[in-house]
């Protein structure tokens, strides 16, 4: 490390900055948060529902996000605090061939990637997800390993442990410039002050790609939005997250889901279409119809819940739907941890501790194939030219 002030400055006390301010101050290094808005997981953390699962299809996702339920399932253990950590597990349920079809073509290799994940009967299905509409189910896939957390807990908890550990967060602070010397970071400027580092974790979200333009790079992230909404909590009947794949049927829609988290309150979100890139962040009128409609036909029961706020907020998307993580070669010193795109939530312990070894010198936390394939000098193809227009 260098002799300034700070061994590393971290850019953004979101999802990706919170646990890797956490994991690089394990490692015993000074470390700085700088953070634009009062307070940590006021970007898009506190937008997220909350859901954790390993399964996925992608590599790096797999073995990242298995990593960050390890460390959700212990923090409690670990740091003392209740972050609402729920072991429900994700279900699918599936009415349609092609969706049977794609969700069974994906199970070998979920398998031999060692998640724990199967295909259940409609029986299954339906003690899982009681009060879920039987007609034409022919069953889904379960997952009992993964959960939900409290993003807003959680976000307040890792601030707290990374403070314990010594490390120092300065909000309503915008990161407006980068000095570099010989190549290397030097400093990092804000709206009030510069702190000389040797090192930068740039995690700022959906605006990663202004902050990059700052340090010359052209970092392929644009932010499209999503709505959330919670309901008054109830009694516990719901264990697993729940993914319905099916596009609406009033074709604004792709995918929606929700669980019930720890607490009680019905959770839930849903994938517009077309979707709607840019960083509006103001709620639609039709959301909470649509995505009402929706839940109470997949369970009728849920009618008699009583939604509480709803809000909206952004993806850091990557052109191929990927997460960013990599040492820069233009600037030295300087780290990505960016493009956390719908899963910045769950993948955020899991790449804080990615980032951690890689200032540490050490190796990926994760194979070199799946380290190789959250790049920043991957080919995006003209998935990237197309993003970016
Ligand atoms: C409705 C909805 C539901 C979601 N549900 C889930 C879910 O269930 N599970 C899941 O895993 N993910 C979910 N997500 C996605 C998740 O919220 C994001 O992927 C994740 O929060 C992005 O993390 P991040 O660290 O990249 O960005 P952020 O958490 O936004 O952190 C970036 C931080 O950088 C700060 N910043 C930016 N520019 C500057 C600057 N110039 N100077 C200083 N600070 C700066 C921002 O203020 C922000 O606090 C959901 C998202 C939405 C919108």
């Amino acid at each position: 490390m260098t002799g300034a002030a700070w061994d590393v400055v971290v850019v953004g006390a979101g999802s990706a900055g919170l646990p890797a301010a956490l994991a690089v101050a394990e490692r015993g290094m000074r470390v700085l948060v700088l953070e634009e808005l009062t307070a940590p997981g006021q970007g898009q953390h506190k937008a997220a529902i909350g859901g954790v699962r390993a399964t996925h299809s992608d590599p790096a996702k797999i073995l990242l996000c298995r990593d960050s339920l390890r460390t959700f399932a212990s923090w409690k253990e670990a740091y003392g605090d209740d972050i609402g950590w729920k072991m429900g597990g994700y279900c699918f349920p599936v009415y349609t061939d092609a969706i049977e079809r794609t969700l069974r073509g994906i199970l070998p290799a979920q398998k031999a990637a060692g998640l724990e994940i199967d295909w259940v009967g409609p029986e299954e299905i339906a003690r899982l997800v009681p009060g879920i509409a039987r007609e034409g189910l022919r069953g889904g896939t379960f997952s009992p390993g993964d959960g939900q957390v409290s993003p807003l807990l959680f976000a307040n908890s890792c601030e707290r442990a990374a403070k314990r550990r010594g490390v120092e967060f300065r909000y309503g602070e915008a990161v407006v410039g980068f000095e570099t010397a010989g190549g290397r970071v030097s400093a990092v400027r804000t709206s009030t002050g510069t702190y000389a580092t040797g090192h930068v974790v740039l995690a700022a979200g959906a605006h990663a790609r202004p902050v990059g333009r700052m340090l010359g790079l052209d970092v392929p992230v644009v932010p499209d939005a999503h709505e959330g909404g919670i309901t008054a909590p109830v009694e516990q009947f719901l264990g697993p997250l729940v993914v319905d794949l099916r596009p609406g049927p009033e074709g604004k829609t792709a995918n929606f889901y929700f669980g019930q988290n720890a607490e009680g309150q019905i959770i839930f979100c849903y994938t517009p279409k077309p979707l709607f890139v840019g960083e509006d962040r103001e709620s639609t009128s039709e959301f909470l119809p649509i995505l009402a409609r929706r839940m109470v036909s997949l369970i009728p029961r849920l009618r008699h819940l009583l939604v509480r706020r709803v809000w909206r907020g952004l993806y850091p998307m990557t052109p191929d739907g990927v997460i960013i993580v990599d040492r820069v070669r233009e600037v030295e010193g300087v780290i990505l941890a960016v493009g956390m795109c719908g899963q910045g939530f769950m993948l955020g312990p899991g790449v804080g501790r990615l980032v951690g070894a890689l200032l540490a010198g050490e190796p990926p936390t994760i194979s070199a194939e799946a380290f190789s394939s959250i790049s920043f000098y991957r080919s995006f193809g003209a998935a990237k030219t197309e993003a970016l227009k």
